[in-house]
């Protein structure tokens, strides 16, 4: 589940760490009271969106008075904002967060995040801020520093301290880092997080170091345990088809091709649009309807599928173990009759019962292609796209 930037920073105060005053607004009129509660003569006016890049957009605005602010406000509230890492989607702004301004003397990049390679929590540093950390990785990969925490001692303060070393800060900054990397530490385990970025990490001119940003999230298998996390979901700015999907159990995830895939198994799913790709066509979703799919589910994933407009194919892709493949074959010509499917649909099956399945689906009097595996199927996907076009 991914958080706002107000919501990130929110966390990193229960913990602890200092972040610059700030107050969200729904209205541009809110967000002038908000900023008349901030002392000070300048203010940042953030868009409050799941996704980084917002500076490019224009979505972070400085305003040296009121009327700024406001304008700032007016022109971002209600509008959407697309940016570099939104995945070319727009994105709904309904909230924007002013900030306390500050006066940027550089900018730090930190992180933590789970790395699987050394299994461990890990802290990811580099002293060039404010870009991306995989355009650094790429062209100075020296730039950037890690720290791997060993679970059973936890985050050591003398770590932070050779972090802090490593970046180049001074005393006061070093002591200052140590604290927010032990507070985010903290908050990491506490709240089963995935990831926490602080991009930019800023070194004020005044010496000090100041969270201007943050990108939190969490896992979201441990969403049960954490109510006040779950409490500060915004299905708003998530994809209406995984919503949607979510509710019915369905494990969906939108891409941008338009061969729309309903398949049993997220391994199977992924083969499925390996093939798909090889085959030189390309997936419109990943959707794994589950071991235990029953006639309700395969008809709620046709609709999701459908609910599409790119799609102009489905291919099924089932493998029968638990399920048997004739409770498939009339599911699918269930949904196919009362979706009003009208894209050609192209069916695999394979395993239990696949014969009784087969005769089933050839029977129906429905337009369904049958393929013979799982190459067959993807070919004949890709020529139905083909010759819709
Ligand atoms: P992002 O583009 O979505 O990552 O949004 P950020 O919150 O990181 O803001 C983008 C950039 O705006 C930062 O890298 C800073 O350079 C600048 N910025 C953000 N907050 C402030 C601030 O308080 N003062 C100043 N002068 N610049 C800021
Ligand atoms: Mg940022």
């Amino acid at each position: 589940m991914n958080f706002h930037e107000y919501q990130a920073k929110q966390l990193f105060a229960d913990y602890g760490i200092a972040v610059p005053a700030g107050r969200v607004a729904r209205t541009p009129e809110e967000a002038v009271a908000a900023a008349k509660d901030i002392p000070g003569d300048l203010w940042v006016v953030k868009a409050q969106i799941h996704a980084g890049g917002r500076g490019k957009a224009g979505g972070v605005k400085l305003a040296k008075n009121f009327d700024e602010v406001k304008q700032y406000a007016a022109a971002m509230l209600g509008t959407k904002m697309e940016t570099y890492q939104s995945a070319g989607v727009a994105l709904p702004i309904d909230t924007v967060l002013i900030s306390e301004g500050t006066d940027i003397a550089s900018e730090l990049y930190l992180s933590v995040l789970v790395d699987r390679s050394t299994q461990s929590i890990t802290f990811i540093a580099s002293a060039e801020g404010g870009v991306e950390i995989e355009k650094v990785a790429e062209e100075n990969p020296d730039a950037i520093k890690s720290l791997h925490v060993n679970y059973v001692q936890g985050l050591q303060p003398y770590q932070c301290r050779q972090m802090g070393f490593d970046l180049g800060l001074d005393a006061k900054q070093v002591g200052q880092l140590t604290k927010i990397m032990m507070g985010l530490y903290k908050l990491f385990n506490e709240k089963d997080l995935a990831l926490v970025e602080l991009n930019p990490l800023a070194i004020l001119t005044n010496g000090d170091l100041a969270v201007l940003d943050g990108k939190v999230n969490s896992d979201d298998n441990a969403t049960f345990r954490h109510k006040d996390l779950a409490a500060m979901r915004d299905i708003r700015q998530e994809d209406e088809t995984e919503v949607q999907a979510s509710q019915h159990d369905l494990n969906y995830v939108t891409m941008d091709g338009n061969i729309g895939c309903m398949v049993n198994g997220a391994g199977l799913a992924m083969a499925t649009m390996d093939v798909i790709s090889l085959e030189g066509g390309s997936p419109a979703n990943f959707l794994d309807v589950g071991g235990g799919a029953t006639k309700e589910r395969v008809t709620e994933a046709f609709k999701l599928i459908l609910s599409s407009d790119k799609v102009k194919a489905i291919f099924v892709n089932i493998f029968g173990g638990i399920v048997r493949c004739d409770m498939i074959a009339e599911g699918i010509i269930a949904a196919v009759k009362e979706v009003d499917v009208k894209v050609p649909v192209i069916v695999r099956l394979e395993g239990t019962n696949v014969e009784a399945g087969k005769e089933l689906l050839k029977n129906s009097g429905l337009a369904i292609t049958p393929a013979d595996d799982i190459n067959d199927g993807a070919k004949k996907a890709v020529a139905a796209v083909a010759n819709a076009a």
